[in-house]
């Protein structure tokens, strides 16, 4: 169910951020009978997953696994789903929580059939989000193809235009609604999950690695949209300043992770993301070399550490311990030379190639903007999970760096402990 309607209680939980581990609190929490309230601020669900091209160690896409959630979440009417939603105040005492959410207009109703005729008539186009600025889209537009709710989106930034109204005449549905606005609500729940997940790591603050200064510089997960094939490309992996096929391709690791300046911890999940993303060049160019500057290899776990080995074989990738000390450019080529010190020869390595991806780290959501709610963070902005106090608990990616398959686990023991709550009042 996907309504603003139901009505809530001290029996229900409220769920808020609606990527891997959100749905999977809602659901999992659904199913054992409870009614469950999932706010998510983007117009769509699956978070940070749904930008992904394939998952590790598996290299499945994965839409398989978000097509599955949608399914139960479809299917329960436990489960009532507000996108463009936020909380805005959160009052009371584990069991009996009031909550205040804001919903932000869409602009396009329930009739919407994602015919995509508003899409062809609108004439302005935005930068998209979802493709980290790579490429442009219409100001009406559907996030992207599997979007849960299949929902069309219509921009703030055409309301009041010419755009608007040719979107609104387009529509043979009835769907577009130019007068839609903000509202709040207030439900009563029992108990709260936080999932509100990770940001990558702004690489533009990592002054001596060349992001933004540099257009052949991309960050990993710009690199997970430029191999997906609903990507600003059409998943073809080719370097932004030319669209040259790259034959060498360098990733920067720990960029901005593990250094007192940045993010002081270790990100978990992006030795195994440069890994899987090595099979994607690999997969399209069987001649291209990789690079992989490292400080040490985190590929935790028997099936992690089976994938780095057998990403070690491939004589075309060169793993080379040694933390990168600058990036530079060539502007005559737009190639880029990487300096490191090699840690096991003591040796100066300078490497020129066509293409280089910064392996940024999670940063949590939290850590900028804290929640409107009486919570503990630790010094990274990470939320900290206090038990005895109880009432409300951190999901995911909001508590610690997680890969999808901890975060699973996370959300699962945190739907226990919201059910706990209200078994206890
Ligand atoms: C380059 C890269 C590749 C990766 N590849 C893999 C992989 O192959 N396999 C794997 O297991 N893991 C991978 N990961 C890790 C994976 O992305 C995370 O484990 C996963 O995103 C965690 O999900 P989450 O729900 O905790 O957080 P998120 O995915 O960040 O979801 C959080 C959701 O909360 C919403 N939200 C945030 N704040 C609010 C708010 N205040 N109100 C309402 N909603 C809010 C957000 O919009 C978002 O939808 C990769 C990570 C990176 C960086
Ligand atoms: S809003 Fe109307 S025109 Fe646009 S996709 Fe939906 S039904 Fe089609
Ligand atoms: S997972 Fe690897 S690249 Fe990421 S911070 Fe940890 S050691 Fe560095």
């Amino acid at each position: 169910m996907t309504d603003n309607k139901a009505a809530s209680g001290n029996g229900s939980i409220l769920v808020v951020g609606g990527g891997i581990s959100g749905i999977t609190t809602t659901v999992e929490a659904a199913e054992v009978g409870y009614e469950v309230f999932l706010v998510e601020k983007n117009p769509y669900l699956g978070g940070r997953v749904a930008q992904l091209n394939q998952y590790f160690p598996k290299l499945c896409p994965p839409s398989c696994g978000l097509e599955i959630n949608f399914r139960r979440i479809k299917d329960n009417r436990k489960v009532h789903v507000f996108t463009l939603a936020e909380v805005e105040k959160v009052d009371g005492t584990p069991g009996n929580y009031t909550v205040t959410i804001k919903f932000n207009p869409r602009y396009v109703n329930e009739n919407c059939t994602c015919c995509g005729d508003c899409e062809a008539a609108c004439e302005t186009e935005i930068s998209s989000d979802f493709n980290f600025g790579m490429n442009k889209i219409k100001g009406a537009y559907l996030p992207f193809e599997m979007a849960f709710p299949a929902r069309y989106v219509i921009s703030p930034q055409i309301i009041g235009t010419e755009d608007g109204k040719r979107c609104k005449e387009a529509c043979k549905y009835d769907a577009v609604d130019l007068d839609m606005e903000a509202k709040t609500i207030n439900l009563q729940v029992g108990a709260i999950v936080w999932a509100t997940g990770w940001e990558p790591y702004d690489a533009t603050k990592i002054d001596n690695l060349g992001y933004g200064q540099y257009p052949n510089v991309i960050t990993n997960m710009m690199m997970e949209r430029l191999a997906s094939p609903n990507g600003p490309t059409r998943g073809k992996i080719t370097r932004p300043s030319d669209n040259k096929e790259p034959e060498s391709i360098a990733f920067v690791q720990c960029a901005g992770s593990r250094d007192e300046n940045h993010l002081p911890y270790c990100s978990y999940i992006c030795c195994m993301a440069s890994l899987k993303q090595t099979t994607y060049i690999r997969e399209q160019y069987p001649d291209a070399k990789v690079y992989i500057f490292y400080i040490d290899v985190r590929a935790p776990g028997q099936r992690y550490e089976k994938f780095y080995k057998k990403i070690k074989e491939d004589e075309n990738v060169f793993l080379i311990k040694g933390k990168v000390a600058e990036v530079n450019e060539d502007s005559g080529t737009g190639n880029i030379t990487v300096v490191a010190e090699n840690a096991e020869t003591g040796e100066k390595i300078k490497q020129t190639v066509e293409m280089t991806v910064l392996a940024t780290g999670m940063q949590p959501t939290t850590a900028t903007v804290k929640l409107p709610a009486d919570l503990k963070y630790n010094e990274d902005g990470f939320i900290i999970n206090d038990f005895e106090k109880g009432g409300m608990f951190a999901a995911g990616c909001a508590n610690k760096p997680a890969d999808v398959v901890s975060s699973n686990q996370s959300a699962t023991g945190m739907a226990l402990k919201a059910i706990q709550t209200l078994v206890k009042r």
